[in-house]
């Protein structure tokens, strides 16, 4: 009984990762854990699918927060659509 049960040199639950994947895409992670999830994930298939994920996401996230400063092209849009709408109807 001498080993601590979150001290195991190697095998990180997939839980733990899967958790911490949020500050690891972020850059947010300790130097320790993300030594820890990055030797993970490169054994994990599932979890760096997760990982994928993540970063998909946030880039998402990023493009679609992007877009709302420039308003302007979408709504050149939308005009152009009403013109065209009013000129077939009349
Ligand atoms: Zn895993």
């Amino acid at each position: 009984m001498s080993t601590h049960p979150e001290h195991s040199p190697e095998g990180t639950p997939c839980a733990d990762v899967v958790l911490r994947l949020f500050e690891f895409v972020d850059d947010e992670t300790e130097p320790l854990d993300r030594h820890r999830i990055q030797a993970h994930l490169d054994e994990c298939s599932a979890c760096l699918a997760e990982y994928e994920m993540d970063l998909l996401l946030k880039a998402l996230v990023r493009r679609a927060c992007a877009r709302q400063s420039a308003p302007a092209e979408l709504r050149a849009q939308i005009l152009t659509r009403i013109t065209i709408v009013h000129r077939t109807d009349g």
